[in-house]
């Protein structure tokens, strides 16, 4: 059985864990990994409908993908985790249940996250539509050793995606 392992995205909205994880999925396929993508996104209107953003809440949604991307990668499959996941010490707590754990840290400056505004977020927490927006009135804990550093503001979608699977090469997971 093929190795299985956990990518955690970690960061902002807007710094690139959707569009980075989904230009890496194909590149692991055709070094014949199996990959499943849990994207924060999705994992809210299905495994964690319902949830809002209290700290509450956001713990329940990071542990609850953090439990199903460890059943996948005990079963060889690749899972990669695509959700702000803000807090710290739930990051690490599921590094502690899970050996097979890489963590990449999705850097942007909140001020390029801000201008991208790929859902339009940022100017709605702005305008106080939106609170607890993580950056702007809700905390962002960067993690402070993470295997990975993806620096969008500097490195392109390529970049990213060479970055990391050098490091899984040297790693040993591919
Ligand atoms: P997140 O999943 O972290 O919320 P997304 O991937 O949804 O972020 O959005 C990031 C946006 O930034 C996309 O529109 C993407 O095209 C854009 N972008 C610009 N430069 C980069 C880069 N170097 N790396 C990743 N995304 C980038």
């Amino acid at each position: 059985m093929e190795k299985g392992f956990i990518l955690w995205f970690t960061g902002l909205s807007g710094a690139g864990k959707t569009t980075i994880s989904k230009a890496l999925e194909p590149e692991l396929k055709a070094r014949g990994c199996k990959v499943e993508i849990l994207d924060g996104d999705v994992v809210r209107t299905h495994l964690s409908k319902g949830l809002g953003f209290s700290k509450e809440d956001r713990d329940t949604n990071i542990r609850r993908i953090g439990f199903v991307a460890h059943l996948l990668s005990r079963n060889g499959v690749v899972a990669i985790t695509a959700a702000i996941s803000p807090y710290r010490a739930i990051r690490d707590e599921i590094r502690a249940m899970e050996p097979n754990f890489v963590e990449v840290y999705v850097k942007a400056p909140l001020a390029t996250c801000e201008a991208r505004d790929v859902k339009g977020l940022y100017a709605k927490a702005r305008a106080g539509e939106i609170k607890g927006f993580t950056g702007i009135d809700d905390p962002y804990e960067e993690p402070l050793n993470p295997e990975i550093v993806c620096d969008t503001d500097c490195d392109s979608v390529a970049e990213s995606v060479e970055k990391i699977l050098t490091k899984l090469e040297l790693l040993g997971y591919i």
